[in-house]
């Protein structure tokens, strides 16, 4: 018998190892959920126009609201490999 019951609504890690499941970054959980939802296919997963479906801005296994601080250094220097000039 589990260790999760009813009574115990949120598995602790413990609970959710013995139901086979491992730390993941919740990114790669979504993506496998897409995966599992598209018969395993990351065209279809990729072409998925599901778009009232919560998953679906992350179903790429990236964050598409998560922006990053660049320093302005290192975005001159981005900038600069983009045109093929050393800095
Ligand atoms: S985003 Fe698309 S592929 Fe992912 S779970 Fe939702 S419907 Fe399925």
């Amino acid at each position: 018998m589990s260790s999760w019951s009813k009574a115990k609504s949120r598995p602790d890690a413990a609970a959710a190892q013995a139901a086979g499941h491992e730390p993941k970054p919740m990114l790669d959980v979504i993506r496998a959920k897409c995966l599992d939802c598209q018969a395993g296919s990351p065209g279809a997963v990729r072409k998925c126009v599901t778009q009232d479906c919560a998953l679906w801005p992350y179903r790429m296994a990236s964050n598409p609201f998560r922006t990053r601080a660049v320093p302005a250094a290192q975005r001159a220097a981005l900038s600069a490999r983009l045109k093929g000039q050393k800095t």
